[in-house]
């Protein structure tokens, strides 16, 4: 082990339960990219070389080792319709959703990621900041939504959960063609300089749907999308924020090794997670962004650091300091340093 890794070696290593020379520490910088680079919202959400200035703003100001670079979650929804709202200083919003009937889950069609939507922007951004020396070693893993998230970002989550129980051989229809874009969207991601994919299982959580509704209307077509990327080397983070995560079944995925959860909302504690999964996969959780990091003081921030590292650090690896979803676009960039500045305290090899 080298004792100053690059940003990506020491997520790598992480991710890999292999030995870093500080905990890494990522930031779930999405929105507030657009702050950071003093960009319009309608301009950094549409255009990757805004979306790169952005993302670059923020790395600057902050020095985190991981960035998520994207806007919000419709870059895939747009290109079947679903109509975003653009709002200044706001992040864009889902405004009418494209699925309004089941028989609409039929007719969708597979995307192209270079024209359809607004999946070139997240893949122009990392292909810009990939050749800046400013993004060169930051380790870049881009937010992407599994089919059954994306299904809640074409139709409402409630009229989705009602297709599940009454229409679930249309709605089945739009899965499979959504996986098939969800895959040509992840490889276009790579192809453009991700080093992993940030994969949202956000729906993967008992208060959403039951285990079994999980596996048979997301589980098949996650694994089918996680095995049939071009990328099989086994480092992809799922982000799931519910409060009660699947985390067993998530356990078992394949080509991910790393889970971001909220910890700090969730029954799920860091503590039970490290000894039941912490040897299998890397714990990417810590921090509350709702709190925490919103309006508490540098002394929570670093406390709350300080814990994440005792709870989850103990073995020098396996974990990466992480919010449990995106942070606010308002939050202080002196309170995300205040992360880093504890975990150069608290999180270094001994
Ligand atoms: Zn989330």
């Amino acid at each position: 082990m080298k004792n100053n890794m690059s940003s990506i070696e020491r997520c790598h290593a992480a991710l890999r339960h292999q030995p870093v020379d500080r905990v890494p520490v990522s930031a779930m910088a999405w929105f507030i990219g657009a702050r950071a680079g003093e960009v319009g919202t309608k301009a950094y959400a549409t255009d990757g070389a805004n979306m790169a200035k952005g993302q670059l703003a923020f790395l600057e100001k902050t020095g985190v080792d991981m960035l998520h670079p994207m806007s919000d979650v419709g870059q895939m929804a747009s290109g079947w319709g679903t109509v975003m709202r653009y709002t200044e200083g706001l992040a864009p919003m889902l405004d009418a959703f494209a699925v309004k009937e089941p028989e609409d889950w039929e007719k969708m069609r597979a995307l192209d990621p270079k024209k359809d939507g607004r999946m070139h922007v997240p893949v122009k951004a990392i292909s810009i900041m990939r050749k800046d020396p400013r993004g060169k070693n930051v380790s870049m893993f881009p937010y992407i939504p599994s089919p059954l998230t994306s299904c809640t970002h074409v139709r409402a989550m409630e009229e989705v959960l009602i297709d599940i129980l009454i229409n679930p051989e249309p709605l089945k229809k739009g899965l499979q063609t959504i996986a098939d874009t969800t895959i040509e969207y992840g490889n276009a991601l790579f192809d453009a300089g991700a080093d992993g994919l940030l994969y949202a299982t956000t729906r993967a959580s008992a208060e959403i749907v039951t285990i079994d509704q999980y596996k048979e209307f997301a589980m098949t077509y996650d694994r089918h999308v996680l095995s049939h990327l071009d990328n099989q080397d086994g480092l992809n983070i799922q982000h799931v924020c519910g409060l009660e995560p699947f985390f067993q079944l998530l356990s078992e995925y394949p080509n991910c090794a790393g889970i971001n959860w909220w910890d700090r909302g969730s029954r799920l504690k860091i503590k039970e997670a490290k000894q039941k999964w912490g040897k299998k996969v890397c714990l990417v959780c810590g921090m509350d962004q709702t709190t925490t990091l919103m309006i508490g003081s540098m002394d929570d921030i670093k406390n709350e650091v300080k814990d994440t590292i005792q709870q989850g650090f103990a073995d020098g690896t396996g974990l990466i300091i992480a919010p449990g979803c995106e942070i606010s676009p308002n939050t202080d960039f002196a309170k995300i340093r205040a992360m880093m500045e504890a975990a150069e305290q608290y999180g270094r090899k001994k």
